[in-house]
């Protein structure tokens, strides 16, 4: 199983997502069952759908997220028959029992990283390359660090192919995070462990944000944004999510 969002029990955001789990009907067109081209204006429609239908209401205020999301093209970043539903309200699976993130989590992850034009931001878990693309479209570089080699791969020629010039991927364990890229204004990973990652933490500039889902294999993790400041951890708490968990080096540390 792939990344995967969990609803919470009281948070608004959790709630939004056991809504549109349980009733799609009610939130607008399943998106998967009409009819597409494959050229990018059919998508258009289905992406700008997906903004008024999933984003828009759950809260998704930040105005150039919302440009990038309705500007990034999620269809490329999934495999070719899953590409009608690209655009639907869950993750999909993208090989490797891996998964793209529902766009609403990536949208929200990109909002709480608040990035301006001239940051430079790290990612962990490239997957699809998908996020990585949003952040691109938000930031001035993007380093991303993903595990799998045919992950890895997929998403660097998707992204090469788009023409995104700003994005440097690498296969690795990014636990260790990218010294030679340090510091970064932002950094998000995008799956799940017990505690931050001592050397993402050192590679995070002063003031700069880390966004993760915070927390244990196959139980409820937390969705949260830790600002540095003065050196030290400011953390926010947002919401209840359930990711797949950062594999390597941590895992062997934390037994
Ligand atoms: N953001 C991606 C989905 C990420 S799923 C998207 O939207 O497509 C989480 C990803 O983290 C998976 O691709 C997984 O292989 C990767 N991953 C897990 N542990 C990792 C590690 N230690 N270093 C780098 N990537 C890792």
């Amino acid at each position: 199983m792939g990344l995967f969002q969990q609803p919470a029990k009281l948070s608004y955001l959790a709630w939004a997502v056991v809504l549109s789990l349980q009733a799609p009907a009610l939130s607008g067109p399943a998106i998967h069952d009409a009819p597409q081209r494959a050229d990018g204006d059919d998508y258009r429609v289905a992406r700008r759908t997906m903004l008024e239908r999933d984003l828009r209401p759950r809260g998704i205020k930040d105005q150039r997220v919302l440009a990038a999301m309705d500007a990034v093209p999620r269809h490329l970043f999934v495999p070719e028959h899953l590409r009608g539903s690209a655009y639907a309200d869950r993750p999909l699976p993208i090989g490797e029992g891996q998964t793209i993130s529902q766009p609403y989590i990536v949208a929200r992850m990109s909002e709480l990283l608040a990035l301006k034009a001239t940051d430079s931001v790290l990612e962990i878990g490239t997957g699809s390359g998908y996020q990585t693309a949003v952040l691109a479209s938000l930031s001035a570089s993007v380093s991303s660090i993903e595990l799998l080699p045919s992950l890895s791969e997929r998403a660097k020629k998707v992204l090469d192919g788009l023409g995104y010039k700003n994005i440097e991927t690498k296969i690795g364990d990014g636990f260790f995070g990218w010294e030679e890229r340090a510091p970064f204004d932002a950094i998000l990973v995008t799956a799940a462990a017990p505690k931050i990652p001592e050397p993402l933490w050192r590679q995070l500039r002063e003031g700069g944000r880390l966004v993760m889902p915070l927390g244990e294999e196959r139980k409820l993790q937390r969705l949260i944004r830790a600002r540095k400041s003065a050196g030290q951890p400011v953390i926010e708490d947002f919401s209840e999510v359930l990711f797949v968990p950062l594999r390597g080096a941590i895992q062997k540390r934390s037994r």
